[in-house]
Protein backbone atom coordinates (compact mmCIF):
# COMPACT_ATOMS: atom_id res chain seq x y z
CA UNK A 1 0.00 0.00 0.00
CA UNK A 2 3.09 2.44 1.02
CA UNK A 3 4.21 2.47 -2.72
CA UNK A 4 0.56 2.91 -4.05
CA UNK A 5 -0.04 6.16 -1.88
CA UNK A 6 3.44 7.80 -2.65
CA UNK A 7 2.85 7.43 -6.10
CA UNK A 8 -1.00 8.97 -5.39
CA UNK A 9 -0.22 11.76 -2.69
CA UNK A 10 2.67 11.52 -0.17
CA UNK A 11 1.00 13.34 2.55
CA UNK A 12 -1.61 10.12 2.23
CA UNK A 13 1.30 7.89 2.17
CA UNK A 14 2.58 10.02 5.77
CA UNK A 15 -1.18 9.64 7.18
CA UNK A 16 -1.69 5.97 6.58
CA UNK A 17 2.02 5.05 7.79
CA UNK A 18 1.20 7.14 11.23
CA UNK A 19 -2.12 4.83 11.69
CA UNK A 20 -4.20 7.87 10.69
CA UNK A 21 -6.67 5.80 8.76
CA UNK A 22 -10.28 6.74 7.36
CA UNK A 23 -10.05 4.56 4.56
CA UNK A 24 -12.61 1.91 6.17
CA UNK A 25 -15.08 4.29 6.35
CA UNK A 26 -14.93 6.08 2.78
CA UNK A 27 -17.25 4.88 0.11
CA UNK A 28 -15.06 4.51 -2.81
CA UNK A 29 -12.96 1.77 -0.52
CA UNK A 30 -15.81 0.38 0.41
CA UNK A 31 -16.67 0.01 -3.27
CA UNK A 32 -13.45 -1.20 -4.09
CA UNK A 33 -13.36 -4.06 -2.06
CA UNK A 34 -16.60 -5.13 -3.08
CA UNK A 35 -15.77 -5.47 -6.60
CA UNK A 36 -12.60 -7.42 -5.52
CA UNK A 37 -14.50 -9.86 -3.75
CA UNK A 38 -17.36 -10.13 -5.95
CA UNK A 39 -14.41 -10.48 -9.12
CA UNK A 40 -13.48 -13.65 -9.75
CA UNK A 41 -14.95 -15.43 -7.19
CA UNK A 42 -13.92 -19.03 -8.41
CA UNK A 43 -10.43 -17.95 -7.52
CA UNK A 44 -8.59 -18.16 -4.40
CA UNK A 45 -8.11 -15.07 -2.78
CA UNK A 46 -5.31 -12.89 -0.91
CA UNK A 47 -1.92 -14.37 -0.70
CA UNK A 48 0.47 -12.27 1.94
CA UNK A 49 4.10 -12.33 1.16
CA UNK A 50 6.63 -10.56 2.77
CA UNK A 51 4.61 -7.42 3.23
CA UNK A 52 2.64 -7.61 0.06
CA UNK A 53 -0.74 -8.80 -0.34
CA UNK A 54 -1.43 -10.44 -4.13
CA UNK A 55 -5.03 -10.55 -5.22
CA UNK A 56 -5.18 -14.09 -6.80
CA UNK A 57 -2.01 -16.14 -8.15
CA UNK A 58 -2.51 -17.82 -11.43
CA UNK A 59 -0.73 -21.47 -12.20
CA UNK A 60 0.28 -20.13 -15.20
CA UNK A 61 2.88 -17.70 -13.29
CA UNK A 62 0.81 -14.75 -13.10
CA UNK A 63 -0.27 -12.20 -10.22
CA UNK A 64 -3.23 -10.35 -11.09
CA UNK A 65 -4.13 -6.97 -8.76
CA UNK A 66 -8.30 -5.90 -9.25
CA UNK A 67 -8.65 -2.52 -8.84
CA UNK A 68 -12.07 -0.31 -9.11
CA UNK A 69 -11.43 2.33 -11.60
CA UNK A 70 -7.84 3.16 -13.86
CA UNK A 71 -7.86 6.63 -12.53
CA UNK A 72 -4.33 5.60 -10.61
CA UNK A 73 -2.76 3.90 -13.12
CA UNK A 74 0.16 4.90 -13.00
CA UNK A 75 0.08 4.00 -8.94
CA UNK A 76 -2.13 0.90 -10.01
CA UNK A 77 0.85 -0.20 -12.20
CA UNK A 78 3.66 0.76 -9.71
CA UNK A 79 2.05 -1.63 -6.89
CA UNK A 80 2.11 -4.56 -9.15
CA UNK A 81 5.35 -3.74 -10.14
CA UNK A 82 6.46 -3.40 -6.51
CA UNK A 83 5.11 -7.29 -6.50
CA UNK A 84 7.29 -8.38 -8.93
CA UNK A 85 10.12 -6.85 -7.39
CA UNK A 86 9.56 -8.80 -4.16
CA UNK A 87 9.22 -11.89 -5.38
CA UNK A 88 12.21 -11.38 -7.71
CA UNK A 89 14.19 -11.08 -4.44
CA UNK A 90 12.84 -14.54 -3.81
CA UNK A 91 14.32 -16.34 -6.79
CA UNK A 92 10.82 -15.77 -8.73
CA UNK A 93 11.89 -13.65 -12.23
CA UNK A 94 9.70 -15.35 -14.26
CA UNK A 95 6.53 -14.07 -13.24
CA UNK A 96 4.31 -11.43 -14.35
CA UNK A 97 1.27 -9.28 -13.27
CA UNK A 98 -2.05 -8.51 -14.11
CA UNK A 99 -4.23 -5.50 -13.67
CA UNK A 100 -7.76 -6.18 -13.99
CA UNK A 101 -10.43 -3.51 -13.67
CA UNK A 102 -13.03 -6.05 -14.09
CA UNK A 103 -15.90 -3.19 -13.96
CA UNK A 104 -14.40 -1.56 -16.92
CA UNK A 105 -13.82 -5.45 -18.83
CA UNK A 106 -9.68 -4.20 -19.30
CA UNK A 107 -7.34 -6.50 -18.33
CA UNK A 108 -3.30 -5.13 -19.03
CA UNK A 109 -0.01 -6.73 -18.65
CA UNK A 110 2.68 -5.51 -16.36
CA UNK A 111 6.01 -6.64 -16.09
CA UNK A 112 9.50 -5.23 -14.61
CA UNK A 113 10.86 -3.53 -17.27
CA UNK A 114 15.24 -2.64 -17.24
CA UNK A 115 15.03 0.21 -14.55
CA UNK A 116 12.46 -0.55 -12.81
CA UNK A 117 14.42 -2.65 -9.83
CA UNK A 118 15.91 1.56 -9.62
CA UNK A 119 12.93 3.20 -9.95
CA UNK A 120 11.48 1.09 -7.13
CA UNK A 121 14.70 1.12 -4.64
CA UNK A 122 14.52 5.06 -5.50
CA UNK A 123 10.91 4.76 -4.58
CA UNK A 124 11.47 2.84 -1.24
CA UNK A 125 14.37 5.17 0.14
CA UNK A 126 11.82 8.33 -0.17
CA UNK A 127 9.20 6.64 1.44
CA UNK A 128 11.23 5.99 4.39
CA UNK A 129 12.37 9.53 4.27
CA UNK A 130 8.48 10.68 4.13
CA UNK A 131 7.56 7.88 6.60
CA UNK A 132 10.47 9.08 8.94
CA UNK A 133 10.09 13.06 9.01
CA UNK A 134 8.25 14.11 11.97
CA UNK A 135 6.49 17.13 9.68
CA UNK A 136 4.03 15.78 7.62
CA UNK A 137 3.68 16.97 3.72
CA UNK A 138 1.54 19.65 2.19
CA UNK A 139 -1.85 19.00 1.07
CA UNK A 140 -1.70 18.75 -2.81
CA UNK A 141 -4.61 20.72 -3.77
CA UNK A 142 -5.88 18.31 -6.52
CA UNK A 143 -9.70 17.03 -7.50
CA UNK A 144 -8.60 13.82 -6.31
CA UNK A 145 -8.77 14.95 -2.87
CA UNK A 146 -12.60 15.39 -3.19
CA UNK A 147 -12.87 11.55 -3.07
CA UNK A 148 -9.88 10.69 -0.82
CA UNK A 149 -10.84 9.47 2.67
CA UNK A 150 -8.80 12.13 4.27
CA UNK A 151 -10.46 14.75 2.69
CA UNK A 152 -12.12 16.23 5.83
CA UNK A 153 -8.99 15.66 7.86
CA UNK A 154 -6.85 18.04 5.09
CA UNK A 155 -9.61 20.16 4.16
CA UNK A 156 -12.00 20.81 6.57
S1 LIG B 1 -7.16 14.81 0.63
FE1 LIG B 1 -5.67 15.24 -0.97
S2 LIG B 1 -3.89 16.07 0.15
FE2 LIG B 1 -5.18 15.01 1.63
S3 LIG B 1 -4.35 12.96 1.73
FE3 LIG B 1 -6.02 12.92 0.25
S4 LIG B 1 -5.07 13.22 -1.72
FE4 LIG B 1 -3.59 13.85 -0.16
Amino acid sequence: MHIYYFNICKRKLWLFSHNLNFEDENIDVKIGKVIEEESYSSQKKNYMIDNINIDYIKKNKTIHEIKKSNSFEEANIMQIKYYLYILKEYGLDDIKGILEYPKLYIRKEVHLDKNDDIIIEKQIDEIYKIINDKKIPNVIDNKICKKCAYYEYCYV
